[in-house]
């Protein structure tokens, strides 16, 4: 099916090469732009997506606020700004809930649309017109091996192993509601693929006063979602990581960087993560700050990293002791978050932290 989506469906996938192709010259140059009531409007409507991407629930609604036009440029305006902060998690965040707006819109026209309605016997053409326009080939109820194995190898649900699905002459049968999950994760993919953008300083510094509120509330956010510190949940690459520092073991600079990093997105303060380290027999207190201090993004460039995920650690060789939970996430933040949830609906045994936010020492 050729794909010819109308203007208005074009600000439902603004991620496609028809819709940036549509948007381009409307607008003048970004540094012009930004300067006017116009950019300064395009500017609120991305940080209004922005702010939609951090929140945790999220409804989407089938009416957009501004012309199809707006809604492109804001979208491509939420990928700067997310370039600029330069943050993996915001980064995260902004391409899945880009993913999940296509799929609400993707689920949705093929319910509406008449000019999606379906023959007796077919079904899912907007997506596979969909999917074919990001590269991947779905036909009717199946899709050739080699597609399905790169798309789903991000994914943890044991449905998608290969080990459970049906391969017949070098296709994957998938149902009807899977082939959208399937474009989702494929819009998830390509968008998360090529950011961080490369943009011109001065261009984040022009952003940076607006990006200010937006960054704060995704830090509160942050710490909100991570609640209360309990080292009884960590990942198992983390808890190694405290016992070789507790037992003296001097960590590589991967280790260091890891731990701490992990350690301050979960809401542990620079006091804290600095007595941790004081465990460790040849803690020096200035040394540690400014490592500390410099990660968490207090140092000289204000870059503030974050944990690396599962992949990363494996090629540090820090991934180590793992667990049933490991097989289901692919970042160890998820793992803290997911085993922190399920302890707290089994029960309300809780670690008691130290004041500081320190978690309590390891019994000797
Ligand atoms: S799989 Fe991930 S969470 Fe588990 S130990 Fe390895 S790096 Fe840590």
């Amino acid at each position: 099916m050729d794909y010819s989506p109308s203007i208005k469906e074009l600000s439902h996938f603004p991620f496609l090469k028809k819709a940036q192709d549509h948007a381009r010259g409307r607008f003048s140059s970004l540094d012009s732009l930004l300067s006017d009531a116009r950019g300064q409007a395009l500017v609120d409507r991305a940080l209004d997506r922005l702010q939609d991407a951090i929140t945790p629930k999220k409804t989407f609604t089938p009416d957009v606020t501004g012309t199809p036009e707006e809604e492109i440029a804001a979208y491509a305006m939420a990928r700067i700004i997310v370039s600029c902060v330069n943050d993996r998690q915001l980064i995260d965040r902004l391409t899945r809930y880009e993913a999940e707006r296509a799929y609400y819109f993707l689920v949705r026209e093929e319910d509406w649309n008449s000019n999606y309605q379906q023959e007796d016997g077919e079904y899912s053409r907007l997506c596979v017109a969909l999917a074919a326009e990001l590269g991947i080939r779905i036909t009717q109820d199946r899709m050739p091996l080699v597609d399905y194995v790169e798309l789903v190898a991000p994914l943890h649900e044991d449905r998608f192993h290969l080990v459970n699905r049906r391969i017949e002459k070098g296709f994957v049968a998938i149902r009807k509601d899977e082939r959208y999950e399937l474009v989702r994760e494929r819009v998830r993919l390509l968008l998360r693929r090529d950011l961080p953008h490369k943009v011109p300083a001065a261009l984040c510094e022009q952003l940076s006063p607006r990006v200010a509120a937006l960054k704060k509330a995704y830090q509160e956010q942050m710490l909100q979602q991570f609640g209360s510190i309990e080292e009884s949940a960590f990942p198992p690459c983390m808890q190694a990581l405290i016992t070789a520092l507790t037992a003296g073991t001097n960590l590589t600079h991967a280790g260091r960087f890891s731990l701490t990093s992990f350690l301050h997105t979960i809401g542990m303060d620079l006091n804290g993560i600095a007595a941790l380290y004081a465990r460790s027999p040849d803690f020096n207190p200035d040394m540690t700050m400014y490592q500390v201090e410099h990660i968490t993004g207090r140092g000289g460039s204000g870059t503030e990293y974050t944990a690396p995920a599962c992949a990363a650690m494996r090629t540090t060789g820090l991934c180590v002791h793992r667990d049933l939970l490991c097989e289901k996430v692919s970042h160890p933040l998820s793992y803290y978050k997911v085993k922190k949830r399920d302890a707290s609906k089994k029960g309300p045994k809780k670690a008691e932290n130290n004041p500081d936010g320190t978690p309590p020492a390891s019994p000797a």
